[in-house]
C-alpha cells in the first residue's frame, strides 16, 4: 500500500519550515459523549518549544489515501514528562473524529508546529470578553487558567446538550453563559449583541466557526466600539 500523502498542504508547511514531530497515543477517555480526550507521549515536541496558552499543533489526520492537516490545542502540555492531552470535539463527517475514536495506545500521529504563538495584551485589560465553542474550549481553558484575577465574561456555543457539562476553568469573577448553536451561529452573535455590557478597557478573544467569528468581530467593533487591537480573533473551523 502506498504511504498516505500530505499533498499540497505538505508542500506549503515544508516551505514555511514547519517542524515535524511524532506523537504516540498513551490513553483515551470520553469526557462527554461528544468530547474525547487522548493522552500522548510527545517525543521531542516540547523539548525546545516554550509552552504558552492556546498552544496548538497541526495533526496529520488520515482521510482515505491522503493526510489532512487539522489544528488541535495542547491540553496540559508537560515538557518534563514529555506528555500532552488533546480534546477532540466529536462530530459527524469528521476524519479527526474517526481517527480519535479508533485510536489505541501505541498508535502514532504526526504533528507539525507552525503558526502557534501568543502574547498577552499590554497593559493588562480591565477584563476579558471570550467567545468560543467546544472546539476552542481547550484553548479558552488554557487562557482562563492564567488570567491572574482579571475578570472574564465568557460565551460558549453548544451543539449537543452534554456540551454544557464540559469543564470550564472559571475562577471567581468569571461569568460563563452557554448558548445553543442556532441558525449557523446567528443565535450566539445575537446573544452577545444584546448582552449590553460596557467594553471599555477590555480585551476580546474570539474563536468560533469562521463565519460566526467574523460576525462577532463586527459586533465588538461596531456595537461595543472595541478597537481592532483589543480583539484577538481566529476562525477555528469551517461550517
Ligand atoms: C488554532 C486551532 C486550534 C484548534 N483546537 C481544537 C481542539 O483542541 N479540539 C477540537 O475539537 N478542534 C480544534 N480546532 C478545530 C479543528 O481544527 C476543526 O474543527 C477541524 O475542522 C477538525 O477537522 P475534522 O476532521 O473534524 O473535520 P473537517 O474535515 O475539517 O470537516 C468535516 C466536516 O465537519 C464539520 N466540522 C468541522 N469542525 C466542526 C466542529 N467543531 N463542529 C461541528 N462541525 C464541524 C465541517 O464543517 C465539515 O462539514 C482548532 C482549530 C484551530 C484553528
Amino acid at each position: 500500500m502506498p504511504k498516505p500523502s500530505r499533498g499540497f498542504d505538505g508542500l506549503v508547511v515544508k516551505a514555511w519550515r514547519g517542524r515535524d514531530y511524532r506523537l504516540t497515543v498513551r490513553d483515551s477517555r470520553y469526557v462527554t459523549d461528544h468530547c474525547l480526550r487522548l493522552s500522548f507521549d510527545t517525543g521531542e515536541l516540547l523539548d525546545h518549544l516554550p509552552v504558552h496558552p492556546t498552544m496548538w499543533v497541526r495533526l496529520w489526520i488520515p482521510n482515505g489515501r491522503k493526510l489532512q492537516q487539522r489544528a488541535f490545542t495542547l491540553v496540559d502540555p508537560d515538557p518534563r514528562a514529555r506528555t500532552t492531552d488533546i480534546e477532540f470535539a466529536l462530530h459527524d463527517g469528521s476524519p479527526a473524529t474517526e481517527w480519535a475514536r479508533a485510536a489505541e495506545p501505541g498508535d502514532t500521529i504526526d504533528a507539525t508546529v507552525l503558526g502557534t504563538r501568543f502574547t498577552w495584551p499590554q497593559p493588562d485589560p480591565s477584563g476579558y470578553l471570550i467567545v468560543g465553542d467546544t472546539a476552542s474550549l481547550p484553548a479558552i481553558n488554557s487562557l482562563l487558567a492564567e488570567l491572574n484575577g482579571i475578570p472574564a465574561r465568557v460565551w460558549l456555543e453548544w451543539q449537543h446538550e452534554d456540551d454544557q457539562k464540559l469543564p470550564v476553568s472559571a475562577a471567581p469573577g468569571t461569568e460563563v453563559t452557554w448558548v445553543q448553536r442556532t441558525d449557523a451561529g446567528a443565535g450566539l452573535v445575537k446573544t452577545v449583541e444584546e448582552a449590553a455590557f460596557c467594553a471599555r478597557g477590555r480585551h476580546a478573544w474570539v474563536a468560533c466557526d469562521t463565519k460566526t467569528t467574523r460576525r462577532l468581530v463586527g459586533v465588538l467593533r461596531d456595537r461595543y466600539q472595541l478597537d481592532r487591537k483589543a480583539i484577538t480573533a481566529m476562525g477555528y473551523w469551517r461550517p
